[in-house]
């Protein structure tokens, strides 16, 4: 399989070039839904059901199925066509293949592993090796503004799953993410009292002086070598340079590595008291994404994918991750999930994302391999 994938090479390239020219910030409904009604199109060429699921605000979710009368429990594919570029990136960021990396916005995130997962199923279906059972896509595009509109449609379809293969990038070494932390936001809001700055100010209730104590207080919350940070990322307050100031918030960016660790700063934000009398603090949940624990079906599911890839020549290695993905929600359901099938690349968001061309094959392969084997 891995000459007939190293023999697809250029088909590769081509694809992700073309995926890439296809500007789809998450915001902008229309630019994603004109990859997605591609992306539609490919999948029906490959002889799958697609549904759509319509979406007000992002672009339409797909679910592609093969094999839907087959016995067995689907293995399910997940991947975003949104990406964090803006509509024009292209311009001054335009698609340039170099050194054997090619660059562009999305290539790597997730184009590439769009590529890569298409490549193998059109490998397989090709040769008639597609295994009988069935076998799911899901589209999603909003992942990279936290997957708030799929996040239930993911869950629902990800029950039933016996394994979950998201697309997201390996490691620049090409190592899978056997975990990733969880992320939740929230917003601290403080009310207190306006007063004139010069004539009453001992009737003024400062709410920056309130929330600079709060963020304090969270900051405290730290424990980076448990995996644990707590940062305040935005902040603002007051109304006039000559004026207490009523009101103020902020907002905490919170990550760790374990459930226990997301609840017990839940329990802390959720429950500030303030320091001055009179004063208001309330919190609100914005945002939460669980972490993918590296637990033991974690370790188990990544043994299992490791002894397949070996048996193929393909040397697996595993590693984690800051940042979150779809397959965090997966994870958390306790669904056997592999993470960074991806190609290789490098400089997810930023300006030199790139994809190691030499990578892809290998990559197709190992898809192949695993669907196969599974
Ligand atoms: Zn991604």
């Amino acid at each position: 399989m891995l000459t007939y994938f190293k023999d697809q090479k250029q088909a590769m390239i081509d694809e992700i070039i073309e995926f890439v020219r296809y500007e789809t910030p998450s915001r902008v409904k229309v630019a994603v839904d004109a990859l997605g009604a591609v992306m539609a199109e490919k999948f029906q060429q490959l002889g799958a059901q697609v549904t759509r699921f319509e979406q007000n605000e992002v672009g339409d979710l797909l679910w592609a199925k093969w094999n839907t009368d087959a016995p067995g429990k689907p293995i399910l594919f997940l991947v975003h066509i949104d990406t964090v570029w803006d509509i024009g990136t292209l311009e001054d960021f335009p698609v340039r293949i170099e050194d054997g990396l090619l660059y562009g916005p999305g290539a790597v995130d997730m184009k590439g592993g769009i590529v890569v997962m298409l490549t193998a199923l059109r490998g397989l279906i090709a040769q008639a090796q597609l295994p009988n059972r069935p076998i799911q896509v899901l589209v999603n595009t909003d992942e990279e503004i936290g997957s708030r509109h799929s996040q239930g449609l993911i869950q629902d379809i990800a029950r039933n799953a016996a394994l979950v293969l998201v697309m997201e990038p390996g490691t620049p070494e090409g190592a899978l993410k056997t975990w990733r932390k969880g992320i939740a936001t929230y917003r601290v809001h403080v009310e207190g009292r306006a007063a004139h700055a010069g004539n009453t100010p001992e009737q003024g209730i400062n709410a920056i002086v309130e929330l600079s104590q709060q963020i304090l207080k969270l900051h405290a919350l730290n424990d980076l070598k448990y995996g644990t940070s707590v940062s305040t990322t935005l902040i603002e307050g007051g109304s006039a340079g000559n004026v207490i100031p009523a009101k103020a918030s902020a907002y905490l960016d919170t990550r760790f590595m374990h459930l226990n660790a997301m609840e017990r700063i839940a329990n802390e934000v959720m429950n500030l008291y303030p320091f001055t009398p009179g004063a208001n603090v309330w919190a609100e949940k914005v945002h939460h994404r669980p972490p993918m624990e590296h637990n033991a079906l974690m370790r188990e599911t990544f043994e299992r994918a490791k002894a397949i890839a070996q048996a193929h020549d393909i040397t697996l290695r595993e590693e984690g991750s800051g940042g979150g993905s779809d397959g965090n929600f997966t994870a958390a359901m306790g669904i056997p999930t592999l993470d960074g099938l991806g190609p290789q690349g490098d400089g997810l968001h930023a300006r030199h994302e790139q994809v190691v061309i030499s990578s892809l094959a290998t990559r197709a392969a190992l898809i192949a391999a695993l669907l196969q084997n599974w």
